[in-house]
């Protein structure tokens, strides 16, 4: 009777948490989105931000609950400040694509700028926003803040301008993660081939752990935004074409790496139906594509027999910033400093590994650095070489879904744990 009892009064004390931070939305938001737009420049060195516009989108998919962002993760985090009271009102981590061109060597010959984006809840009264980045120890720093009127007329209502369709639905987008596909190079007369790789992405998404368990926590829907030409920008091999979402291959000269540069012009499609992750579908047999945190992904919707592997691997780093556990194959320099810890859930340089979730998972004795043993590859461990380097760089597996995938189809217990948490996050 006790044991019901107290049951009772957590859930009791639960629901009473959730109504608190639920009232907490409606006293700052409308159920509504509202876009800060911005360029996002600089160099090797150097990171500036410039104001671009602001925008009005139907629909809020995020949470009502967890407004504030505690995960620890991105290089990126903005923060939503009531002007009124000084509070802060919502606030979100992030990685990006300039972020990442930062540690290419072109990024010590010339200046950049990328477009980009945060979405929020609309504010009901005024608002700063402030754009924090990573210093060389990891710790954030502000670098930009605007304040923002909801009143202004100058905020850009949005026009639908496709049609949309559903995948999986499984309810209330406020207590699911919404994902939503966006077609890269199908032409008017190719949507069935479209939605036939839709139906693929939901099979072979809900067919690995822990998004198996997981499903009915997930919407997936899609945009019907078809391109001029049929196929894909390959620049290495001179090909060009005419696209929706303007996606290449040979992104910093990485013939596999195929990402998009306009991620404003990402979130115009994407606004078309309630989402808090974009994936992009591209037309195309040829392996490749990327995911970044909070951003977006991408990857081949017809390689002949590794697509659902890419798929929660690239989902692997939208959802979470999971690192890659893989060594080499790109064109960073640095992206791990080995003196300082990183903080994707599933690598370690051993500068800080106490704070790691990891840690506490590691049976008593676990050697570190953990010594493969081919007999127990499912040995959860500290093994040396990932983050695209052999050296410096730990990895918790020997191999897991976010390193090599020619021979794994699962997440290792780090990845699954991290994955799990972040989801119960977003599903308050
Ligand atoms: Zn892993």
């Amino acid at each position: 009777m006790t044991h019901f009892k107290s049951l009772f009064l957590s859930l009791l004390l639960l629901t009473t948490c959730i109504q608190a931070a639920q009232a907490q939305f409606d006293r700052y938001f409308l159920d509504k989105t509202m876009r800060f737009d911005f360029y996002h420049c600089g160099d090797a060195q150097h990171q500036e931000y410039f104001f671009d516009e602001l925008k009005e989108e139907p629909y809020w998919a995020g949470s009502k609950v967890s407004l504030i962002d505690n995960t620890g993760y991105g290089n990126q985090l903005f923060k939503i400040i009531d002007k009124a009271s000084g509070k802060e009102i919502y606030s979100r981590s992030y990685c990006t694509l300039f972020n990442e061109w930062q540690t290419t060597p072109e990024a010590s010959k010339i200046r950049k700028a990328m477009p980009e984006s945060v979405v929020f809840p609309f504010p009901k009264n005024n608002v700063r926003i402030e754009i924090y980045a990573r210093n060389r120890k990891n710790v954030f720093e502000k670098k930009f803040e605007q304040e923002i009127s909801p009143d202004s007329y100058f905020i850009k209502k949005f026009t639908p301008q496709y049609e949309t369709f559903e995948v999986a639905y499984n309810g209330n987008p406020a207590t699911r993660v919404d994902i939503v596909l966006i077609p890269e190079g199908y032409t008017e007369n190719e949507k069935e081939k479209f939605t036939a790789a839709c139906q693929v992405f939901a099979e072979e998404f809900f067919s690995y752990s822990p998004f198996k368990e997981n499903a009915t926590r997930f919407n997936i829907r899609a945009v019907w935004a078809p391109s001029m030409e049929s196929g894909v920008t390959i620049p290495g091999e001179h090909i060009w074409r005419n696209t929706t979402a303007q996606a290449q291959y040979y992104t910093f000269d990485s013939e596999r790496y195929q990402m998009i540069e306009d991620f404003q012009g990402l979130r115009d499609i994407a606004a078309h139906v309630p989402y808090d992750h974009i994936y992009v579908l591209s037309n195309t047999q040829k392996y490749g594509g990327g995911g970044i945190y909070n951003f977006y992904g991408i990857s081949a919707a017809h390689h002949p027999n590794r697509t659902g592997k890419i798929y929660v691997h690239e989902f692997g780093h939208v959802f979470l910033g999971l690192g890659d556990e893989y060594m080499g194959n790109v064109s960073y320099n640095d992206m791990y400093p080995l003196d300082v810890e990183p903080w994707e859930a599933n690598l370690t340089t051993l500068t800080d590994f106490d704070k790691k979730e990891w840690k506490k998972m590691l049976a008593p004795k676990t050697p570190v650095p953990t010594p493969i043993n081919k007999k127990t590859p499912h040995q959860l461990g500290v093994y040396e070489g990932g983050g695209y380097v052999t050296k410096g760089v730990y990895r918790p597996w020997p191999n897991c879904l976010m390193n090599n995938l020619h021979t794994i189809d699962i997440f290792c217990p780090v990845c699954s744990k991290a994955i799990q948490g972040q989801i119960d996050f977003l599903c308050k």
